[in-house]
């Protein structure tokens, strides 16, 4: 089955106070409309993503997911210009969804915590009825209030709160765009697939699958998106021998000596690869990149922490921020630090301003002190989203939905 999903980021999303669309605010980890593409991206039933952004940001947009895209995002990536309404920009979206495509998705950028269970059961339902949404039930009594008065109470029972994905065949989705098109004003696609006369069925939507609109809303996003934190240490020491290249952090230093060592034996590397490592349980240098292996014979130790990144990333966590200390007697390495902030940042794939290298000398006690070895220290901090076990547990997620009493 070939699934495309149509992002929804085509709002200009004022109410938060910002002069960014609030699908751009970073929560953490990056923006929300990265947060909904990665959960789609890392879905093995997604075939083609289309985001929809508001005209004029496409190719910004598409900067950005494409740079999503070298961290591993699979599926087919297009990113459209929005319309005035939700409606046109869905359709400019559709336009581009691939022929070949059997069900479509629909989902707002807005809700970036939708969860892979999630977006199984509205493909499975929209496959079998042709149309899907998920939706909760209202955990609240509703009533219907005119000038301040109850004029009616509604079961609770029958009410439910819409959510995205919502979720179509393609000739389903096709026919509600085309009454999209004719003038019918809708606010969502189910609005309109029902107009269209289709029946649509609705999936148990999850309360976790918030859509971010206040500032209390984007307050509770940012907490929810650092998720889980983890400290990893590293440290390492090599032996300062004559005529070897001195290589810190990937940036040649002028020096007489440099470090003995397997590899290039730059100790900042070394350090920061064992730091990203601890954090994610992951071992250390040694277990993943042994002296005992030819191809790591005088090895590129920055093409080593970068091997150590995508490992760390594909166990599902982002580097928050490295601090590398070296210690050394002689050269100053201080004209030097620009250079290995750049290069550590480089493989780690990160932002400069989150990678720390400080120089040290040992005051010239012990074999630092006396020129004969170079070491560094390193932290690392890795965030990981918080994964949402609520799917897996049914019991649970019944609990949840049933109405409060
Ligand atoms: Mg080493």
């Amino acid at each position: 089955m070939f699934v495309s999903v149509i992002i929804a980021a085509g709002g200009s999303g004022r109410r938060l106070g910002s002069p960014v669309p609030k699908q751009m605010l970073d929560i953490g980890g990056g923006t929300m409309l990265e947060h909904s593409v990665r959960a789609f991206g890392s879905h093995p039933r997604i075939s083609e993503i289309v985001v929809v952004v508001p005209a004029g940001q496409g190719s910004e947009t598409a900067g950005v997911l494409r740079a999503n895209r070298a961290t591993g995002l699979r599926p087919a990536l297009d990113v459209v210009d929005g319309g005035p309404r939700r409606q046109d920009s869905v359709a400019n979206a559709f336009a581009r969804v691939s022929g070949t495509a059997d069900v479509v998705l629909v989902h707002d950028a807005a809700r970036p915590f939708v969860t892979a269970a999630l977006i199984d059961r509205t493909i499975d339902a929209a496959a079998a009825h042709g149309a899907a949404i998920a939706a909760v039930q209202s955990r609240d009594t509703v009533k219907r209030v005119e000038r301040g008065v109850i004029a009616a109470t509604i079961a609770r029972e029958s009410i439910y709160l819409a959510q995205t994905p919502q979720g179509f065949r393609r000739e389903v989705l096709a026919a509600a765009v085309a009454l999209g098109r004719s003038g019918v004003d809708a606010t969502d696609e189910a609005a309109l697939a029902e107009g269209a006369g289709y029946q649509v069925h609705v999936v148990d939507g999850d309360a976790g699958n918030v859509k971010i609109t206040t500032e209390e809303d984007l307050v509770a996003a940012r907490a929810r998106a650092a998720g889980t934190a983890r400290v990893g240490t590293g440290y390492d020491l090599h032996r300062l021998v004559e005529g070897r290249p001195l290589i810190i952090g990937g940036v040649v230093i002028a020096s007489d000596r440099g470090p003995l060592g397997h590899s290039d034996g730059d100790v900042a590397c070394h350090a920061a690869t064992d730091a990203i490592l601890g954090a994610a349980g992951l071992g250390d240098i040694g277990l993943r990149f042994p002296d005992t292996d030819p191809r790591w014979k005088d090895a590129d130790s920055v093409a080593l922490l970068r091997e150590a990144a995508r490992m760390v990333a594909a166990a599902g966590y982002r580097v928050g921020n490295l601090d590398v200390t070296v210690v050394l007697e002689r050269p100053k390495i201080k004209d030097a630090i620009a250079g290995m902030r750049e290069r550590l940042a480089g493989a780690l794939g990160v932002d400069q301003a989150v990678v720390s290298v400080k120089g040290k000398t040992n005051e010239g006690v012990d074999a630092v002190g006396r020129g004969e070895a170079i070491a560094a220290h390193a932290v690392a901090l890795l965030t990981a989203p918080h994964t949402a076990p609520r799917d897996a547990d049914p019991a649970s997620r019944a609990s949840r939905l049933a109405p409060q009493q």
